[in-house]
Order: structure tokens, then sequence, then C-alpha cells
């Protein structure tokens, strides 16, 4: 069942709406609670890997939004290469057509990388494609995105950086998240410098249920305090509803 009642009268408008790892974990939540949010006649974007695990995802969101038209597109793409991002970015331009009133990408994709000393990363080809991923194709994607959707009356454009909590504090082993996590906050920083028609958001979610927190206690044997990602995503979506925020700002789930 659809988690935001449907008697809820805010919504993110006719929107097309890009989730970047929208097949498992906190990206499939954020799909879930932003198509409950979307009025008839908007387009969700859904990227990711795993085309089954998207193509189910769909089949889910399909059957409880039916009375909203909602268009579905599954890009089953890997965005560390050229051709998942631009295959993503010509896919929205063939949409751009329809007549919507927001854009809204949701920059969520990210991986865990190597956890270790950082005297062992001795092998540039690790380090760039680590950062190529996380960092890079984050930049190049929504400057492709921010292209197709050029400022013009009517149009609110919206852009959200999964970040976390280390993109502000150190932590040791971690050189890899931590650098891309402080290099996409300072990023879209500079993107709302430079864009004042464009309201970004980098939010930290705050520690969740998901397969990369498996990941971390397999490789680290920490086990945190992990909430649902529907708790997280849920916040998110207030934040953007009430959109009290200033355009760059880091918030986390945790925040006031
Ligand atoms: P996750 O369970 O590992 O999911 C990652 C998502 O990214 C999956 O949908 C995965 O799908 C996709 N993805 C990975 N590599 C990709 C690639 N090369 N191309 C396209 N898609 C790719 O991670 P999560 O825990 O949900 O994390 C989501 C975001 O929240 C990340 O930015 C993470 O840093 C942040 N975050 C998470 C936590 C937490 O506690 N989980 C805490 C703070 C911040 P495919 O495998 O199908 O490609």
């Amino acid at each position: 069942m659809p988690d935001i009642e449907s008697t809820n009268p805010r919504t993110l408008g006719r929107a097309i709406c890009i989730i970047t790892g929208a097949s498992k974990g906190f990206g499939r939540a954020l799909a879930h609670k932003v198509s409950c949010l979307l009025e008839p006649g908007s387009v969700l974007v859904l990227v990711a890997r795993s085309g089954t695990l998207l193509q189910g995802l769909k089949e889910e969101l399909q059957s409880f939004t039916e009375e909203l038209q909602l268009v579905v597109h599954c890009m089953a793409v890997d965005l560390s290469t050229t051709e998942g991002v631009n295959e993503t970015v010509m896919l929205v331009r063939q949409e751009a057509e329809n007549d919507i009133d927001h854009v809204l990408l949701i920059n969520n994709a990210a991986s865990l990388g190597n956890i270790t000393q950082f005297a062992s990363f001795t092998n540039p080809d690790e380090v760039n494609d680590y950062l190529s991923f996380n960092v890079s194709s984050a930049l190049v994607l929504t400057a492709g995105i921010l292209q197709v959707f050029q400022c013009r009356p009517e149009l609110q454009r919206s852009v959200v950086n999964i970040s976390s909590l280390f993109a502000q504090q150190a932590l040791q082993s971690w050189v890899l998240y931590c650098t891309a996590k402080a290099a996409r906050k300072m990023m879209f920083k500079v993107l709302a410098e430079e864009e004042p028609n464009v309201k970004v958001l980098s939010y930290s979610p705050g520690p969740m249920d998901t397969e990369m927190q498996q990941d971390i206690w397999r490789l680290t044997g920490v086990c945190h305090n992990l909430m649902p990602c529907q708790e997280s995503a849920a916040k998110l979506m207030t934040l953007l509803l009430d959109n009290n925020f200033s355009s760059g700002a880091h918030i986390d789930f945790f925040d006031d």
C-alpha cells in the first residue's frame, strides 16, 4: 500500500523524477514515496544496473498508482560508464516535451568502495574508478539533465544529493567513501551558488537497513542501529514539500 496517505494535499507537482540507484535500498524506498506525491501525467525514471529489480519495482508502483497514469521508465544502465550516463540523459530528453512543471533529480546511487588503510591505495585505477562513479557521474548526469531542462518560467528544478555523515566527518579506513561524499557535498554547493533557479539539497539519510549496511557489517564487523529506509525517505519528502531549506544546504536525518 502507498505509505503517504492519499489525503495529503501536498504534491511534487506534475513532475519528471529521476532516481539513481532505485533498484534497492534507499533508492527503492524513495521511488515508493515519490510516486505517491506525483500528479497525474508525471514521469518516473528509475536507474540502476539490475533491470529485473527495476522491472519488479515498476510493477509494484503501477499497481499502487494506477489512477495517476504514471509513466515509469526502467533504465538498466551502469552509471560508472559514459554510455550509462548518456543513455539516461537521452531518455529524459525524450520525455522533455511533456507538459511538466517540476524536474526532480535524486542522485542516490553510490558504492562503498574498498574499506582499508590510506597507505594501501597505491593503484590509481582503483581510486579513479571509484571517484568516476561516485563523483564524476553524479556531476555529469546532473549537468546533462539541467541542460535538457533549462530555466523557464513555471518550471521548478530540484536536485538532491544523497550524502552521508562522512561528507563532514573523517573516519579511519574510509578514505574513498569520505572523499567522494565530501566532494559531492561541495560540488552541489557550487551548483547552488551558480544556479539560483535550481533548488539543491544534500541529504544525509542516517543509518538504514540496506545491502550497503550488510556489506559494512561483513567487511568491518561494525553493526549500526539501523532504521527502515522508509523512515528516512519520508523525512526527505517532507523537506522537499516544505521547501524551507536554503539551496545548497546539507541536512541530516537527525537534524531538527
Ligand atoms: P545500496 O543498498 O548498496 O544500493 C545502492 C543502489 O545503487 C542500488 O540500487 C544499486 O543498484 C545502485 N548502483 C550501484 N552501483 C551502480 C552503478 N554502477 N550504476 C547504477 N546504479 C548503481 O545502498 P543504500 O544503502 O541504499 O545507499 C543509498 C545512498 O544512501 C548512497 O548514496 C549511500 O552512500 C547513502 N547512505 C546510505 C546509508 C545507509 O546506512 N545505508 C547511510 C548514509 C548514506 P544495482 O546494483 O542494481 O546497480
